[in-house]
C-alpha cells in the first residue's frame, strides 16, 4: 500500500509513471488477468515479499490460525519503525528458507486463502491512498502493476475494479484499509512528544489497533469504561467482535492522542 498525498489525481498518474510504474485504473477502466494452478508462475508471487499488514489483516489471519493477536504478532511478524515515522509498520515475516516463502504457502497454494491479506486479494492491482486535502477525504486509488514474472495478465479474462473486488471478496477489506489509512495519516505528526513510539503512549496506540485481544481486555477490565462513555451498540459487541474492538481502538487513538472528536467514545464528565 502506497500513501500518496496530493490534491490532484493527474499528479498520481505522473507519480506512478515517474517512479513505481503501473497504470492508474479508474472505475470504468478494465484490465485483463487470470490466475490458476496451471500457470507456469504458480505461487511465485508468494515469496520474498516486503509485506505490510494492516490491523484488519491481522484480525483475519489470527482468527484463521486460531491464535491470539499477541501470539500472531510474535510468531508471524516483524515490527519496524522507519526513520521519520511515528507509528510502527507490521511486516509479515517470511519463512526462514532459501526462497523466503510466505509462511502460509503450501504446495497446494495458500493455506489461509479465505482470510488472506488485502494485498493478496488486490493483486495484481495495488492500492494507493489518495488524500484530497480540499475535501478532507481519503480514498483508495488503484494501479495495475503485475510483476514481470506474473503470467496472469496475458490471460484474456477482463475485469473492472468493481468486478475484481466482488470476485476477491475485498469490499470490507477496502473499507477497513481506508479507515486505518485515515488514522495512520495522523501519525505524520508526532503525538508522543519526547517519548517516541516506543514509550507508554506508543505501546498503547499499537495495542489499540494491532493487539485486539489485549485492547479488549484493557477496555473491559481496566477503568476505561469508568472514564469513557462508549456507544451502547459498541459496548455490547466489544466482548466478542474483533472488528468492533479495532474500531474502538482507532477512535481511541483519534481522541486520546490527537484530541479529535469521535462518535464512538466520549470522556465522562
Ligand atoms: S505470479 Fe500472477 S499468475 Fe502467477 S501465481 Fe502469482 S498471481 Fe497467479
Ligand atoms: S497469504 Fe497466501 S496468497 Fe498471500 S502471499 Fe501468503 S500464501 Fe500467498
Amino acid at each position: 500500500m502506497k500513501f500518496i498525498e496530493t490534491g490532484d489525481l493527474s499528479e498520481i498518474q505522473s507519480y506512478i509513471q515517474s517512479g513505481i510504474g503501473g497504470r492508474l485504473i479508474g472505475a470504468s477502466d478494465t484490465f485483463e488477468f487470470r490466475c490458476h494452478p496451471e500457470v507456469s508462475c504458480f505461487n511465485l508471487c508468494c515469496r520474498n515479499l516486503n509485506f505490510f499488514l494492516n490491523p484488519y489483516d491481522v484480525i483475519r489471519l489470527k482468527q484463521n490460525l486460531k491464535l491470539s493477536s499477541e501470539d500472531f504478532i510474535e510468531k508471524h511478524t516483524d515490527i519496524i519503525v522507519r526513520p521519520g515515522h511515528y507509528f510502527p509498520d507490521v511486516l509479515l515475516r517470511m519463512a526462514d528458507n532459501a526462497e523466503k516463502t510466505c509462511p502460509f504457502l503450501t504446495e497446494a497454494g495458500c493455506r489461509v486463502y479465505l482470510d488472506r491479506p488485502h494485498t493478496c486479494r488486490a493483486f495484481p492491482v495495488e492500492h494507493g491512498l489518495y488524500y484530497d486535502a480540499r475535501k478532507h477525504q481519503t480514498r483508495l486509488v488503484h494501479f495495475f502493476r503485475p510483476p514481470d514474472f506474473c503470467q496472469g495478465w496475458h490471460e484474456k479474462t477482463s475485469w473492472t475494479l468493481a468486478s475484481w473486488e466482488a470476485d476477491q471478496q475485498a469490499a470490507f477489506y477496502n473499507q477497513m484499509t481506508v479507515q486505518w489509512a485515515e488514522v495512520a495519516r495522523l501519525f505524520q505528526n508526532d503525538p508522543f512528544g519526547g517519548e517516541g513510539p516506543n514509550g507508554q503512549k506508543g505501546k498503547m496506540a499499537f495495542m489499540a489497533v494491532y493487539n485486539t485481544d489485549a485492547f479488549r481486555d484493557f477496555v473491559l477490565n481496566s477503568s476505561f469504561l469508568k472514564r469513557y462513555k462508549v456507544k451502547s451498540q459498541l459496548r455490547v459487541k466489544v466482548k466478542s467482535d474483533d472488528v468492533t474492538v479495532l474500531k474502538l481502538g482507532m477512535a481511541w487513538i483519534r481522541m486520546f492522542l490527537f484530541g479529535l472528536k469521535v462518535d464512538e467514545i466520549t470522556l465522562k464528565k
